[in-house]
Formats: C-alpha cells, sequence, structure tokens
C-alpha cells in the first residue's frame, strides 16, 4: 500500500507530476437535483411509504442544503485543464465562492490540494467551521483533488492506493424497496417520516412501516431506517426494543445533530442495531466530537458536505484507528465511489435506485446519468479514467443551473 499519511501526498504529487498547472479561474453552479421532491425549491410534503399513508409533512430542509442545494465548482488551469467537485450550500455557497474564497485560489498550483485546504478553512474559520462553508469547501476540493488526477493522468483512488477496492456493494435509499430487491440490491433503507411531532401514533405508524418492509423483502436482505433528527432518546429506545425481532441493520439520525451525549447513550444501550450518524457532522474536527463521545457505531461523512476527498480520508483513519467504520453517505457519486475504494476499512455505498424514480425518466436524467452511475446487480464498478473519471461540460451544467456564478476577473487579494 502507499503511504496514507495525506499531508506527505503534495510532495509525492510534485514529484511525479510532468507538467505545473497554475489556476486560472473558477466557476460555479447551482444544480437543484431533486427538483420534484423540491419545486421551486421550496417544501415538499406527504406521500406514501408502503401502504401507510403519511398524512401531511412539511419537508423542512430547505434549499441551501442536501439535494436542492448541490453545487458543482469548475476550477480551470492555464493549460486549460478543468477539474469538477460537487459541493453544497446553493446559492449561498456561490456567494462564499466568489466574494472570498476563490481570492486565495488564483495562481496556485493545484497538487497543493492539501494546503490549500487548510488555508481555506483557516481564513474562513472565523465565520464557518461547519455548515455552508464546509459545503463550498468540499466543492473546491473535490475540483482540485479531480486536477490532480488529471495532471497525474491516474484516477484519485490510485493516488492513494495501489490496492483500490475494484467493485463496491451498493445499497439503496427510498420507498420502492420491492424494486431495489428486484435489480439485486442487498440492502435497502426507508426513510420514516413519523417524528415526535406525530406523537404515539406516528410510533405505531413507524412500526408498522418496518414489519410491512421486513415482510416485502424477507429476511436475507439488510434494512435500515432513516429518521433525519425526529426523534428522542426515549422514542428511539422504545422503537429499538419494539424492532428487536426485526433484525434492522441501523438507525440512522434519530436525535437532533448537537446531542452527542444522548447518541452515546443510544449507542450503549440498543445492541439490537447500530445507531448512526455523520451525515451532518463536518470535518476532522466535529467527527472527533461523535468520536470522543462514543456517538455512533458507524459514521457517514459526505464527501460533498464534510469537507471534501482529503478530509474524509482523515475522518475515516481516524475512526478506522478506533474501529469503528466509515459508509460516506451519497457514495454513489463518481466522487463517493473513488472515496469508498481506498477507505482503510470496507463499505457499502448509497444510491437512491433512481432507475425506477418517474422524475428520473424525465427530463432531469441526463445530469443525473453523469452524477449517479447506476450498479448492475447490486454492485459498482469504478473505471480507470484520469481524476474521478468524470463526464461533464459546462454546457450541460448551464442547462441544469438554476443560479451559475462565473468569476471573470479573478485577480489575487493583498
Ligand atoms: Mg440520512
Amino acid at each position: 500500500m502507499k503511504a496514507h499519511n495525506i499531508d506527505q501526498l503534495n510532495q509525492d504529487f510534485k514529484q511525479n507530476a510532468k507538467t505545473k498547472h497554475k489556476i486560472v479561474g473558477i466557476q460555479t453552479w447551482h444544480l437543484n437535483l431533486n427538483p420534484l421532491a423540491m419545486s421551486q425549491l421550496a417544501f415538499s410534503k406527504g406521500g406514501k411509504i408502503t401502504d401507510v399513508d403519511l398524512g401531511y409533512h412539511v419537508d423542512w430542509r430547505g434549499p441551501f442544503a442536501t439535494q436542492a442545494g448541490a453545487l458543482m465548482v469548475e476550477i480551470t488551469t492555464n493549460k486549460g485543464l478543468k477539474g469538477y467537485g460537487l459541493g453544497g450550500g446553493g446559492l449561498a455557497g456561490e456567494l462564499i465562492i466568489d466574494q472570498h474564497l476563490q481570492y486565495f485560489l488564483i495562481d496556485q498550483d493545484p497538487l497543493d490540494v492539501v494546503q490549500i485546504w487548510d488555508h481555506l478553512y483557516h481564513i474562513s474559520s472565523i465565520y464557518g467551521r461547519r455548515g455552508l462553508v464546509i459545503y463550498a469547501l468540499s466543492g473546491i476540493d473535490l475540483a482540485l483533488w479531480d486536477l490532480c488526477g488529471k495532471i497525474l493522468d491516474q484516477p484519485v483512488y490510485a493516488l492513494i492506493t495501489d490496492q483500490p477496492r475494484s467493485e463496491i456493494p451498493a445499497y439503496a435509499t427510498g420507498n420502492d424497496i420491492v424494486d431495489y430487491v428486484e435489480q439485486g440490491f442487498s440492502a435497502c433503507k426507508i426513510p420514516l417520516r413519523f417524528g415526535l411531532a406525530e406523537g404515539e401514533l406516528g410510533l405505531q405508524k413507524n412500526l408498522e412501516i418496518v414489519q410491512k418492509s421486513r415482510d416485502l423483502i424477507g429476511e436475507k436482505v439488510d434494512l435500515m431506517v432513516d429518521i433525519y433528527l425526529r426523534w428522542d432518546v426515549d422514542y428511539t429506545l422504545r422503537f429499538a426494543e419494539s424492532t428487536t425481532d426485526l433484525n434492522l441493520k441501523w438507525i440512522e439520525e434519530p436525535i437532533a445533530l448537537d446531542n452527542y451525549r444522548g447518541m452515546a447513550e443510544l449507542v450503549d444501550n440498543i445492541d439490537s442495531t447500530w445507531i448512526v450518524s455523520g451525515e451532518h457532522e463536518f470535518t476532522r474536527y466535529g467527527f472527533r466530537e461523535l468520536l470522543q463521545w462514543k456517538a455512533a457505531d458507524m459514521i457517514q461523512p459526505d464527501v460533498s458536505w464534510a469537507g471534501g476527498f482529503g478530509e474524509c480520508l482523515r475522518i475515516a483513519q481516524e475512526s478506522a484507528n478506533l474501529h469503528i467504520p466509515t459508509w460516506p453517505h451519497q457514495a454513489g457519486t463518481p466522487w463517493g465511489l473513488h472515496l469508498t475504494a481506498c477507505l482503510p476499512l470496507a463499505a457499502m455505498a448509497e444510491t437512491f435506485g433512481l432507475n425506477h424514480l418517474s422524475w428520473a425518466q424525465s427530463v432531469e436524467s441526463e445530469i443525473y446519468r453523469r452524477l449517479r452511475p447506476q450498479p448492475k446487480d447490486g454492485l459498482f464498478k469504478l473505471n480507470d479514467l484520469p481524476g474521478f473519471g468524470l463526464d461533464l461540460s459546462p454546457e450541460l451544467l448551464d442547462a441544469y443551473a438554476v443560479d451559475t456564478v462565473i468569476v471573470k476577473n479573478m485577480k489575487k487579494r493583498n
């Protein structure tokens, strides 16, 4: 195996590079990757899981995070090479890059990706450190890693390891679990939308959904549930006790993000299933908090949100040192798959079983096909194209952009 010392990588890259590049341009596109679920970047409601009616549920997640706030970053060098990274933060993320971070990228060598990350993190830390700034920084970081791979003419995973996992098992998230099993997935994750606000009746409906789901997919397929912060400790304990026999693989993000103590209590008291978190945690510093509290049986950094490629590698290494596995959130993207291919401990990659969703077959599917390769028989296979092996162009991104910020006159601010 190659050295995993991320701080040494820039030096290795420069020794191996045949050409020297300088950053001359940056452009960002705000892409709404879930237009039907969040039309007008507003809020969705309701739906059905199996045949249990969800009634009225406001989706409160909003425009800056998750799919509606996807942010594509393109970084161009003086030799015309382009790197692409998917971050987040929507229009707010674009403005953070346009008004601040871009000034520190101009004239830099993309092979200095680790030092550039440290610098951008440091200068934005007085207002950043978590959330939107790190979404934006993730997009920049991934675009730089894409350039590193292209300059060195290697896939990004090969910059980290000479023993990548070339096949990665996938799990599908969504409600169409019978379809997922038919497509060959060996694990499915369903959202449970009833929270504290829906009281005792909501808890009963959640239990009903899990029981029906297990009945539908049988015993051999792994089943997970995603709560998206809607419960508290007592609710989660009751749910876990009632589902002991249903063999859940994990309960994801059951309670409020800052309640590390509560998560630690759940990890300590629930043995029948994993308690997992990290989709909305940021950088090695945030994950250290989670790990030091022993607040998760498995962690889920998102390469497009948690700080980018190098940062997620650091996080995964620190968690592996504590024997905690890292299964990155929405890893079924080119960026996430390259990360998963070189994690210290093996993981499955999350995808969304899109083939069977009507909106994926609409005009939106073109960008989706590029950003979310589909596994075959439940397995992702990596290609060996340079960088992240992406097939993107400014014209395609223009066609799907909600907002676009082009920095026309990049110059250093003194
Ligand atoms: Mg989740």
